[in-house]
């Protein structure tokens, strides 16, 4: 007889490029009852574009704001540096060497540029070391916000908008289909992560997640039973891979994911995630 994992991975990897890593955990992805999905670059297309640049006051211009911010930016992988970056270069900026960085995972990125401490962080930081930030319409809007910070003083921020992939909706579907919850899992703020729960329908969302609380959130859901798989593309998602009964790396994404996960799936198509499921379900029937 074929073994199970030889008839599912030729009828999908053929179509889907999929590498399987750890054989009994893929044979085990037919009896998945909850899954994680992380935003950024899973369920969304990761294509962040810069929307806003605000400063506070009028101690420095949007331009230099963002010169510096791309200065520490030029070291990270991370999507939202990406964006930054491009941005930076639209607006015809030099961009600047950094001395040193330092990666704060799930939070941002700080180093030095010109001699002066540059910070990139989200609201998690902002919040953690209860930094003051005047009051802003970024707290309101649906984009990622990342604030600026000169010498621990935050002068202003950036917002950017990503892109819902459009396989997603499809994916969420089948999965709610056949019973599977499903919940989004995101360092990103509260009100990106409802927004793109609700547009794909989710069953849920977790919100300002740190990358070892991802971790935490898988473990929590398995004490209670449920067989955990995560869906992920970067260095964050690597514990929360780890953890899962069930690690699925998404995309090019980062070789850390990759190193961690169980499953991964080359083409970053959230369809794949279901397709592997319920082919794993099916192919599991016929067998017995
Ligand atoms: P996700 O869980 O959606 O994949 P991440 O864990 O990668 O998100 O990032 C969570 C948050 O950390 C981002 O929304 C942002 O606030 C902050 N962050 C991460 N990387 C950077 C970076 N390079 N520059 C600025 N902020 C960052
Ligand atoms: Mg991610």
């Amino acid at each position: 007889a074929i073994p199970l994992v030889v008839a599912i991975s030729t009828a999908v990897s053929a179509k889907n490029g999929l590498l399987i890593r750890n054989r009994t955990a893929f044979e085990n992805s037919r009896n998945i009852t909850t899954i994680l999905f992380d935003k950024t670059g899973t369920l969304t297309q990761g294509s962040h574009a810069v929307a806003q640049v605000v400063t506070f006051g009028e101690g420095i211009s949007k331009q230099e704001m963002l010169r510096l911010a791309a200065g520490v930016e030029q070291n990270s992988e991370h999507y939202i540096a990406l964006g930054i970056l491009k941005k930076a270069k639209e607006e015809g900026i030099t961009v600047p060497p950094s001395q040193s960085f330092n990666y704060l995972p799930g939070k941002g990125l700080e180093g030095q540029v010109e001699g002066k401490d540059i910070k990139v962080v989200g609201p998690t930081y902002i919040k953690e070391y209860t930094i003051a930030v005047p009051a802003n319409a970024a707290e309101e809007g649906v984009e990622t916000v990342v604030y600026v910070m000169i010498e621990g003083q935050v002068v202003g921020y950036i917002t950017l908008r990503d892109q819902i992939r459009p396989e997603s909706a499809e994916a969420i579907r089948v999965l709610k289909e056949n019973g599977i919850k499903n919940l989004l899992i995101t360092g990103d703020n509260e009100r990106v992560a409802k927004s793109v729960s609700q547009a794909l329908g989710m069953d849920g969302y977790m919100a300002n997640v740190l990358p070892h609380e991802k971790l935490e959130k898988a473990k929590e859901l398995q004490a209670k039973g449920e067989f955990v798989a995560m869906t992920g593309d970067g260095v964050n998602d690597a514990p929360a891979l780890a953890q899962a009964d069930v690690g699925i790396a998404v995309g090019s994404g980062t070789d850390v994911a990759a190193e961690t996960a169980d499953i991964i799936l080359v083409n970053s198509n959230p369809q794949d995630i279901a397709s592997l499921i319920l082919f794993g379900k099916a192919t599991y029937r016929k067998m017995i």
